[in-house]
């Protein structure tokens, strides 16, 4: 009681002052030394070990039975798949709309698309990101392809692609945007959209 600093008596069982600081263990593990007593007196334990008499020995094999056992490696194994999926989370996002309006076809036949690509660094560092096209015989970018997104940040970009004449049939086509950091290899997001082909 002396040593606690919320001037509770432990001997008295648990209470909900006790904010767990040990003072009073130590304490008393003094005044034993000094009597030539075993510690132990007040000490961390359970309410079931101290109805069962129970030692740390006894305590140990409780808790290292089957059961909880099995229940350590579940706990392991969610851990586990948590730490592995934050290593591989992938710190850009994007998505890429179409842009609504109709396909525009050029003087000699080649057809373009606008599409908007949002773009999420989720790092807390800038990145330069690198647009590039691919699914169409001679699709290219010919606007801007290199963006920077600051950190943690979101920013939607217009992105005009061109299709020569006749590299696409009429009507929809399969188109994949890919989006790579310029610094990092493996940060590299492949997206679907469609291209258009007017009749
Ligand atoms: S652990 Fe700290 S707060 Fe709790 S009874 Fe002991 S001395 Fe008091």
């Amino acid at each position: 009681m002396q040593v606690c600093p919320t001037g509770i008596d432990i001997r008295d069982g648990l209470q909900y002052e006790c904010i767990g600081c040990a003072a009073c263990i130590d304490g008393c593990d003094q005044v034993m030394d000094k009597m030539g007593y075993p510690r132990g007196l007040i000490r961390y334990t359970t309410e079931h070990a101290l109805s069962k008499n129970w030692g740390k020995r006894e305590i140990w094999r409780h808790v290292l039975r089957p059961r909880t056992m099995v229940y350590f490696a579940i706990l392991g194994l969610i851990v586990t798949a948590a730490a592995t999926s934050l290593s591989l989370r992938m710190p850009l996002k994007v998505d890429v709309i179409r842009d609504r309006g109709m396909p525009r076809v050029t003087e000699d036949g080649a057809v373009d698309n606008v599409y908007r690509l949002q773009m999420m660094n989720t790092e807390e560092k800038a990145n330069r990101y690198v647009v590039s096209v691919e699914g169409i015989d001679g699709v290219e970018i010919i606007s801007e392809s290199q963006f920077e997104v600051p950190a943690a940040t979101t920013r939607a970009v217009p992105v005009r692609v061109r299709v020569p004449a006749g590299a696409a049939p009429t009507g929809s086509n399969r188109l994949n945007f890919v989006v790579q950091d310029s610094d990092d290899q493996s940060v590299k997001i492949t997206e679907k959209a469609v291209f258009l082909v007017p009749r």
